[in-house]
């Protein structure tokens, strides 16, 4: 048997085993380059399905292989041949993409602080400079500047990334320091749980002893009142210990509703800074350094597009990034202006996408190779749970089903195990390159991107 008639007879075994969409996917221009010494080398033709057939076909594989010769022992996947064709400028490109994968970030579990948001990786424009610049004096010197330092401006603006990159600096400064880093959902779950227990005064004193508090999000106290009380009591004993207390909300205190006045109070008295929305320099600024830090490398006229048709917030900024770059590795060819401007058509213009519960259970149960009643099943392993997981947060984050809905489409699992799932995937696509790609691959075939 010639290598390329051994490989053939892999591939049609495979065919009658998986999706003809993942088929394609993964083994599209896929080739035996070599057989010698019982090792098998396949050629693939980028580092995205080199390590899909590593980790979820390999073994498969080798056992077709290895049916049909004895003598094999070992597979070795390398990313192709292809390269032989491709331009100088795409070589350089095709290696450094290959660390995408691997910009994956350890959280603090102590601190719950990312390295991944730094000050270094904060762009500045007049849009955030302030902010900014408060929080940088506010890590110089703790406790004793700006107390509380209050950060306001919409979604996906930076507060988050901001808030991180004080707790970092501050660590960085001060290592001596307890920093906590606690979103305001938490924070308010972490009270009633202890109220349940009855270990409140626990809860209290844990806090009682960090020296830089830092709460995101704290509209979520609205109407929470006695979390707001429980807040308040510590506020107040960091506070005449000139602890540094750093909060940040989706609107100015003024603006949360059922703010107790004291709480409100407390808020206003330090300093009150807001983030706005990026001006065009900036977010060409931004995209361009977006780029060189995941490093691709998009041409200007690229970047220029997207930061004149993409304005709403640096998150979308960076979905739009993301999106081109898992087009261009999966298709190991560089993006022109014109391939741009089709593939954001949908983004730019939004119309209604389109698509429905069945529709994305059928994908994602296609994309894990699961049948869909597996899906569906109780089953709890883990190959099960995980596609579950992301098909209920693709029916939230989509089509924005509701929790009770989502658990009677999975066989009348409750409400709970829905959200859990939505907050598990949201969280983990906070850090995880690789997850961010998978879904992004999904969301395609769901809507024939
Ligand atoms: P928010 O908390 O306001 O909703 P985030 O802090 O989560 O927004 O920001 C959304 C994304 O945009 C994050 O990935 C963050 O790193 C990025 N981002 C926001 N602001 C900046 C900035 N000034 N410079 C670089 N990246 C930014
Ligand atoms: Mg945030």
């Amino acid at each position: 048997m010639t290598k390329e008639e051994l490989w053939q007879a892999v591939l049609a075994q495979i065919q009658l085993n998986i999706s003809p969409a993942n088929f394609a996917t993964w083994f599209k221009n896929t080739e035996v380059i070599n057989t010698k010494g019982g090792e098998v080398v396949i050629s693939v033709p980028n580092s995205f399905a080199k390590e899909w057939l590593e980790q979820k076909y390999n073994k498969t594989i080798f056992k077709i292989l290895h049916t049909l010769d004895e003598n094999i022992k070992d597979i070795k996947y390398i990313i192709g041949k292809q390269e032989l064709r491709i331009t100088k400028k795409e070589r350089i490109e095709i290696p450094l993409i290959d660390q995408l994968e691997f910009s994956e970030f350890k959280l603090d579990k102590e601190t719950n602080l990312n390295p991944r948001y730094a000050f270094e990786n904060f762009i500045v424009g007049p849009f955030n400079e302030l902010s900014q610049a408060a929080g940088l004096a506010v890590s110089k010197n703790p406790g004793f500047i700006y107390n509380p330092l209050f950060i306001y401006g919409g979604v996906g603006l930076g507060k988050t990334h901001l808030l991180q990159a004080i707790g970092n600096e501050i660590n960085k400064n001060f290592s001596e320091k307890k920093i906590k880093y606690i979103p305001a959902e938490k924070f308010t779950s972490g009270v009633i749980t202890s109220i349940r227990n009855q270990e409140m005064e626990n809860f209290k004193s844990k806090y009682r002893q960090i020296d830089v508090l830092i709460i995101d999000d704290v509209q979520f106290l609205a109407g929470k009142e006695k979390t707001q009380e429980e807040f308040f009591h510590i506020f107040n004993t960091l506070y005449e210990k000139n602890k540094q207390i750093i909060i940040s909300s989706d609107r100015p205190p003024k603006t949360i509703p059922a703010l107790t006045e004291r709480l409100r109070s407390r808020f206003e008295g330090g300093m009150i800074a807001d983030i706005g929305i990026p001006d065009y320099e900036t977010r060409f600024v931004i995209l361009k350094t977006k780029t060189s830090e995941k490093n691709v490398d998009f041409s200007d006229e690229i970047l220029n597009y997207i930061a004149l048709n993409i304005k709403k917030n640096i998150r979308e900024l960076e979905g739009v990034l993301n999106k081109l770059i898992v087009y261009q590795k999966i298709n190991n060819q560089i993006l022109t202006p014109e391939t741009v401007k089709i593939l954001l058509k949908n983004t730019i213009i939004s119309p209604p996408k389109i698509t429905t519960p069945k529709k994305i259970i059928q994908v994602v149960a296609e994309f894990y190779d699961l049948k869909e009643k597996d899906l569906l099943t109780l089953s709890r392993r883990k190959e099960i749970v995980y596609p579950r997981q992301i098909a209920m947060y693709l029916l939230r984050e989509e089509l924005k089903n509701s929790y009770p809905f989502i658990g009677r489409r999975f066989r009348g699992k409750d409400h709970t195990t829905a959200i859990y799932a939505y907050e598990k995937i949201l969280k983990e696509l906070e850090n995880n390159e690789k997850l961010k790609e998978e879904i992004e691959l999904i969301k395609q075939q769901i809507y024939n991107f």
